[in-house]
């Protein structure tokens, strides 16, 4: 049994209930704050501000504030300096303007936009947990799927995406560019995303045979070029390598993420001959430590603290005495906004009288649930959970377990600043929205994945001709080098370069790029029927589906042409009547103006 799971190393670790959630990071930059000193005291504040080691951004003397940045464990100390009326998180405006993720230069994607391999004509398929198709920074009308959901069971729904999983992978490669929100994909003139949804809300594992079938249709029914799989788990299948080399063969570019678990060990289907398998990089080129090695590890992309689009916006927010601090939700908890006078409460392991109060308790002693159900049921308000090792903590009180209170998370050095400043007013607030467009920055090589797969779509896109193989020799022979020279097993070939790929497509095809036959349309009526009838006086239902969003009529011979809304599954009832064969005609276009097409279909009972 081949279990795959989505290759997201947080989500991973829920999954199997770890009280530890690691390296499911936000951005932050809490340490940079506004100071609003008192009038005429800004000699003494900057002074204070130098000594604290501060690193002054900006100077607004008009409102006798300055923003800075410096180490958290001074801020405590300033907000006593007498001379400073307030001390409050600087923060981040990032939403309002488009961000450009370091990946995007990293790959060289711009340079091969300019150079012609601009993704028209590219069509890519994820095999994810589906994809929020109205965020505000993806394509409108370019993104399809599968399956639909039911009223009855509307998780399967491939445009309901509450992992979020799929919206960030879907965001690398299509995010819209120069819209001026949000965050720009490797490939934003790509002609058409195909999601195929596998993983529900909680992200269940999947047998590789459903691994198999998704890739089958996104190739046959989607249209797909490239299908991007950032999933994987152990446990080869020779049955299911067969597949994916039998959809290799006949010229599809298959891609996946080579595994999160930071060992020698491989996955699949990264580790099959006919799939490329991604390892993942920092943004200094560096190998991150969760990215598997071994003797299938192709090709190296972007893949720690990836910024891209999620189906959620979850904000969370500390303030004690007025400073802010750096924070995270702990998975499970309550949500709101809490208020109430700072207490410490050891390590939490039993039940204080905390009526009112935000209660600050230590890791180490006792799991997290039992931390906060301890203070919920000593009345507070509100509890933070302070690390016992270096660097942020992201918590989970575990499936199944869930509490009343906000709970939230601080470093160890921030949990000892706060424990120094017990009385003081705190402010917890912790808001949970979904659907809505959010951002966030991810690890894993399920982030690395679709920087190939999006750098594949640019390259191919300028030579159509090119067969999958040869899109494949050209990222892998044009990759830079990192590591050891040549191929290694962290690393592979290196980290693809879509520019330099570029032009070694052009060589491996013959130098120049053949003239581009006319975009293949595809656009079709995937599924098409008549149901009802059979031979006696009675309703029958014309049904059909398309591959695209799409409008069309439904034309029955001798009846009123009937016009369908938008949509991709169309249906209408006619009344028919015994023993007549009626005409039955099909068409659709899509709003782009893509392509049409239509059948006949004669009814007969
Ligand atoms: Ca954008």
């Amino acid at each position: 049994m081949n279990r795959i799971l989505p290759n997201r190393p947080g989500r991973l670790l829920a999954l199997l209930g770890s009280f530890l959630v690691a390296t499911v990071l936000g951005w932050s930059a809490n340490s940079r704050v506004w100071v609003q000193y008192a009038p005429g005291a800004k000699g003494q504040v900057m002074a204070a501000l130098a000594k604290a080691g501060g690193h002054v951004h900006y100077e607004f003397d008009n409102i006798e504030a300055v923003a800075v940045s410096m180490p958290e464990q001074a801020l405590a100390g300033l907000s006593h300096n007498p001379h400073v009326l307030l001390v409050e998180a600087d923060p981040i405006r990032v939403m309002s303007s488009e961000s450009i993720p370091y990946g995007i230069d990293m790959v060289q994607a711009p340079l091969a936009v300019a150079d012609g391999g601009t993704g028209v004509g590219m069509t890519v398929g994820i095999i994810d947990s589906g994809v929020y198709t109205a965020h505000e920074d993806l394509p409108p009308g370019k993104i399809t799927g599968y399956p639909n959901g039911t009223a009855s069971n509307p998780e399967i729904a491939w445009n309901r995406d509450y992992l979020s999983h799929g919206t960030h992978v879907t965001g690398t490669i299509a995010a819209i560019g120069g819209n001026g929100k949000g965050v720009v994909g490797v490939a934003p003139g790509i002609d058409h995303i195909f999601m195929f949804k596998v993983f529900g809300d909680t992200g269940n594992w999947i047998y590789s045979s459903s691994l198999l079938a998704a890739v089958q249709y996104t190739v046959t029914t989607g249209h797909a070029k490239i299908v991007s799989m950032s999933l994987g788990g152990a446990g080869k299948s020779k049955t299911e390598e067969r597949g994916l080399n039998s959809i290799y063969n006949k010229g599809t570019l298959l891609v996946a993420a080579a595994g999160n678990d930071g060992n020698s060990t491989t996955s699949y289907p990264a580790g099959y001959s006919s799939v490329i398998s991604v390892a993942a990089v920092d943004s200094g080129g560096a190998h991150a430590d969760f990215s598997q090695t071994n003797n299938t590890v192709e090709l190296s992309a972007p893949g720690v603290g990836v910024l891209s689009t999620t189906s959620y916006i979850d904000t969370t927010t500390l303030s004690v005495g007025g400073t802010g601090f750096t924070t995270h939700h702990v998975e499970y908890s309550g949500r709101g906004v809490a208020t109430g006078p700072l207490v410490d409460g050891g390590n939490g392991t039993t039940v204080g009288s905390w009526g009112g109060k935000v209660v600050l308790v230590h890791r180490g002693a006792t799991d997290f649930n039992t931390m906060v159900q301890n203070v919920q049921n000593g009345n507070g308000v509100a509890c933070i959970i302070a690390n016992n090792v270096a660097g942020e903590l992201n918590a989970t009180l575990g499936i199944g377990n869930s509490s009343t209170i906000p709970a939230v998370s601080v470093t160890l050095a921030d949990g000892n600043t706060i424990a120094g400043v017990t009385g003081s007013s705190v402010t917890v607030s912790s808001t949970f929205q979904q659907p809505a467009s959010g951002y966030e920055a991810w690890d894993g090589t399920s982030m690395a994945t679709p920087h190939v797969s999006g750098v594949a779509a640019l390259v191919w896109s300028k030579y159509p001709g090119a067969t999958n193989k040869q899109v494949r020799q050209a990222l892998d022979d044009s990759a830079m080098n990192l590591g050891a020279p040549g191929r290694d097993n962290s690393y592979g070939y290196g980290l693809v370069q879509a520019d330099d790929a570029l032009v070694r497509l052009g060589e491996l095809t013959g130098g120049s790029p053949p003239p581009p036959p006319p975009p293949p349309a595809d656009f079709a009526i995937t599924d098409y029927g008549a149901t009802g009838a059979k031979g006696k006086p009675g309703p029958f239902t014309v049904s059909f589906t398309t591959n695209a969003v799409s409008t069309g009529t439904i034309a029955v011979s001798g009846f009123a042409t009937v016009s369908v809304p938008s949509g991709t599954s169309h249906s209408a009832d006619f009344q028919g009547s015994k023993g007549v064969t009626y005409s039955i005609t099909v068409s659709a276009a899509e709003s782009g103006g893509s392509g049409s097409d239509s059948k006949t279909f004669t009814f007969r009972h």
